[in-house]
């Protein structure tokens, strides 16, 4: 049996990963934590996540839950994964990151760590976004520069980072893909006056509103046609299962820093 602990146990995530745990067979619960000072600290981590009482309680200490489990699952926020990080590398166990708008000095401080420790690390665990990431550079590498990039995402309006880590992610592919640097052609929304959409851009644009959940769509404009890759996700439920699916796949994988593409084996 696989122990898995959830940093960030009673967030919106959080919560939906214990869960998944409960339903998925050869993982158990080893813990959770969440922030020193948190209201539902010392609460049962099955009732926090509407489930039957687990004798779990949520605690604020990521040292003690590294020691209790095989394997971390942390979707908080950069600086905290950082902290997991930290104590995972200590303890030579395997971590599992959802967590989105990481710096590009922690992207290299966790591919150092990774170096000796098991590692996955993906914006989106969700099976129809790493499908569409796969999909997406091949298309632009197929229309090529006739087509006009444009990726537009949708989230609730509690979300921290902005562009989301997946439209980042798909902006990154369809870079690579059209040989592009993308800190040379990414725009970040428009206003004003121009001389119009320059050739090379790829347009990434935010939209925040209400509970919705996360909704990507990547469109290649040509001059008359349009075609359209586009995803939404229903439920949270797709990202925790992603997780947990994560969690069981790298705990007997050789040290390295992994993504949803070598989990799902979507890998080229
Ligand atoms: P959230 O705010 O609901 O949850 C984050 C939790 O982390 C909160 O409960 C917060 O109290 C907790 N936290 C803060 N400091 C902590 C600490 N020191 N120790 C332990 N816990 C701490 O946010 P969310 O909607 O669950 O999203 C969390 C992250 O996951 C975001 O970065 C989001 O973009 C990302 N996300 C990724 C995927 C994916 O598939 N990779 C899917 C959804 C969300």
């Amino acid at each position: 049996m696989i122990k898995v602990g959830v940093v960030g146990a009673a967030g919106r995530m959080g919560r939906n990963i214990i869960a998944s745990i409960d339903d998925t067979e050869g993982v158990e619960l080893g813990g959770g934590t969440e922030s020193a000072g948190h209201p539902d600290l010392g609460r049962d981590l099955g009732e926090l996540a509407g489930l039957a009482k687990k004798n779990v309680a949520l605690t604020d200490d990521v040292n003690a839950l590294v020691d209790a489990c095989d394997v971390i699952i942390d979707f908080t926020l950069p600086e905290v994964s950082m902290a997991t990080l930290k104590a995972v590398a200590a303890k030579n166990k395997a971590v599992v990151f959802g967590t989105t708008g990481f710096s590009a000095g922690q992207k290299r401080e966790i591919e150092q760590a990774a170096k000796s420790i098991r590692c996955v690390l993906a914006p989106n665990m969700s099976i129809g976004v790493n499908v569409l990431f796969k999909i997406a550079g091949e298309v632009a590498r197929v229309l090529g520069d006739a087509y006009d990039v444009e990726i537009v995402e949708a989230h609730h309006k509690f979300k921290k980072d902005a562009p989301s880590g997946t439209a980042v992610r798909i902006s990154e592919i369809v870079a690579d893909a059209l040989e592009r640097n993308l800190d040379e052609v990414g725009v970040y929304g428009r206003k004003g006056f121009s001389d119009g959409r320059g050739e090379k851009e790829i347009g990434v644009h935010t939209l925040r509103a209400g509970d919705i959940i996360g909704e990507h769509r990547v469109m290649f404009g040509g001059m008359g046609e349009t075609l359209e890759l586009s995803h939404r996700a229903q439920s949270r439920q797709t990202f925790a299962r992603g997780s947990v699916r994560a969690a069981q796949w790298v705990v007997s994988q050789p040290p390295g820093l992994y993504d949803m593409q070598d989990v799902l084996g979507l890998r080229d």
